[in-house]
């Protein structure tokens, strides 16, 4: 069958999600379609009243019963919910893929499926993690048990909506909050559809509420709504920033920031080329490097480093160009026209640095906002190519002599997300995952399995705390601790 869809036949689903129905509001920003760059529609933008008519939906629904109902049930609804995800991912896929970057047929089996998967994980818990038995004196009893927080207040960005809403909900509902989520403006629709999904499941109208709008209006007053107990928010390290300041001046209230990155992949001389070309190129070609954990910057020891060019920049082409809504596409656009201008200028400036180029360096020549996958070398050490999280299919290589040097060099004054690590010797490769300043270390691979137990977050100002593995679900309650005299 094949996947491929009209983008203007479609039907929208457009407006806020609250107490469990859609709420038509009038469009204000401008939307546009990252394939073929044409302008489709106008996302709605909140304002604190609406905001606030969703924080009350979220509590009410919170205390009626599902943060203090037998645990067991939520399990039950989260499945249902899975399920009838699943069920809907040709519909899903079709929103997704309208007006984000990702390829319509990469959805149904990636996105959308492991995205019900994680639902599932998190269900799981709701029966299984609780609170503690303290070893205090014989006298008394001690012991820590754990409550939700009420009303959690999530926001996400565009680069993978459905698996952002996903990582969001998942821990948040299982552990027996309501969640108020404002996904991003440029790719609300799969967000907004998931919302109504929950219903359909039998999670009761208002545990998931969506509204729409931008980061200064409609983010600001879900960071600084008093009666949001929580924020989960993935993004910019700069809009984490922003969101801290306005929780400081609004009132505390505990943050779980997933943010940007700029990470290493250090390639050893012992390592298997071919296996490491591989996962490297593989890395930023996904989602056109428009990921947080791309691993843009290759440190690669001066024995092996031109051969390893020569494989990089052999697999460095874009393979299956097209509109993401053509179920033979498989390489992304750039989601606007002003982030491939970005692109673009980092890349220029790195060449009127002296960068040599070795692969792409372009936009592509057809319609929408292409840009070829590139390979940058020789640049200087404070080049904004290597600095700056590009948000794009750009890879940078630089030499190292000696381990230690491979180690200053994956040092990034700013992020610590992920590092990649390839060589052959084991020792080696521990010593270096122990040195190196990352939340997350790869070693002869890149990038996520399926394995949802393992937590993500970053070090330094790459996050706050972690997404998805047990910490997540912890994370998504507040601990009191009680002490009892026998
Ligand atoms: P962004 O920070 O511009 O926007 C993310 C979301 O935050 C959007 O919904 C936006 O409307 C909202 N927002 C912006 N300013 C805000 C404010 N002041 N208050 C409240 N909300 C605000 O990021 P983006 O361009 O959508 O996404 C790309 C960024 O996300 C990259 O930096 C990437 O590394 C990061 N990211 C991180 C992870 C992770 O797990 N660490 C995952 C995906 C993306």
């Amino acid at each position: 069958m094949s996947l491929s869809f009209d983008p203007d036949r479609l039907t929208l689903p457009l407006g806020h999600v609250i107490d469990g129905t859609l709420v038509p509001a009038a469009g204000a920003l401008a939307m546009h379609r990252p394939s073929d760059g044409a302008g489709y529609a106008a996302c709605p933008v909140a304002d604190a009243e609406m905001v606030d008519r969703a924080v009350q939906s979220g509590r009410r629904a919170q205390a009626a019963g599902w943060g203090g109902a037998v645990p067991r049930d939520r399990t039950r609804a989260l499945h249902r919910w899975a399920d009838l995800i699943e069920a809907d991912a040709p519909h899903l896929a079709q929103l997704e893929a309208l007006s984000s970057t990702r390829p319509v047929a990469q959805l149904g089996p990636g996105d959308i499926a492991v995205t019900a998967e994680q639902i599932r994980f998190f269900a799981e818990m709701a029966d299984k993690e609780g609170g503690d038995l303290a070893p205090t004196r014989d006298a008394s009893l001690g012991m820590t048990v754990t409550e939700p927080y009420g009303v959690v207040g999530a926001i996400t960005p565009w680069n993978f909506p459905i698996s952002m809403a996903g990582w969001k909900l998942g821990p948040a509902l299982a552990a027996g909050n309501a969640v108020v989520l404002k996904p991003s403006e440029m790719t609300p629709f799969s967000t907004i559809r998931l919302a109504l999904l929950a219903v359909q499941a039998g999670i009761p109208a208002g545990l998931v509420n969506v509204v729409l709008g931008d980061g200064p209006v409609t983010g600001n007053a879900i960071t600084g709504h008093p009666d949001i107990a929580k924020v989960s928010f993935t993004g910019s390290t700069g809009a984490g920033q922003a969101i801290m300041a306005n929780v400081a001046r609004t009132g505390m209230k505990p943050m779980t920031l997933e943010l940007g990155g700029k990470s290493p992949q250090i390639v050893f001389a012992d390592a298997d080329l071919d296996l490491a070309a591989e996962a490297i190129a593989r890395s930023i070609i996904f989602n056109a490097g428009q990921a947080c954990v791309a691993g843009s910057r290759v440190i690669a020891d001066r024995r092996i480093i031109d051969a390893l060019a020569q494989k990089l920049a052999a697999r460095l082409v874009p393979t299956g160009v097209g509109p993401t809504w053509d179920g033979a596409s498989a390489y992304s656009p750039i989601i606007s026209e002003r982030q491939l201008q970005r692109i673009d200028g980092i890349v220029s400036d790195a060449v009127a640095q002296g960068a040599q180029v070795l692969a792409g360096g372009r936009r592509l020549d057809r319609a929408g906002w292409f840009y070829a996958p590139t390979l940058l070398t020789d640049l200087p050490p404070d080049s904004p190519a290597l600095l700056q999280e590009i948000f794009g299919p750009v890879l940078t290589l630089q030499g190292f002599d000696d381990e230690d040097q491979a180690m200053a060099l994956s040092d990034h004054p700013t992020y610590g997300l992920c590092a990649g690590i390839f060589t052959r010797d084991l020792s080696r490769a521990m010593r270096a995952m122990r040195r190196v300043r990352a939340g997350t270390v790869w070693i002869n691979r890149y990038g996520r399995s399926r394995d949802h137990i393992l937590p993500t977050g970053g070090y330094g100002q790459s996050g706050i705390g972690k997404d998805l593995g047990r910490e997540a679900y912890r994370a998504s309650r507040q601990q009191k601790t009680v002490l009892i005299d026998i």
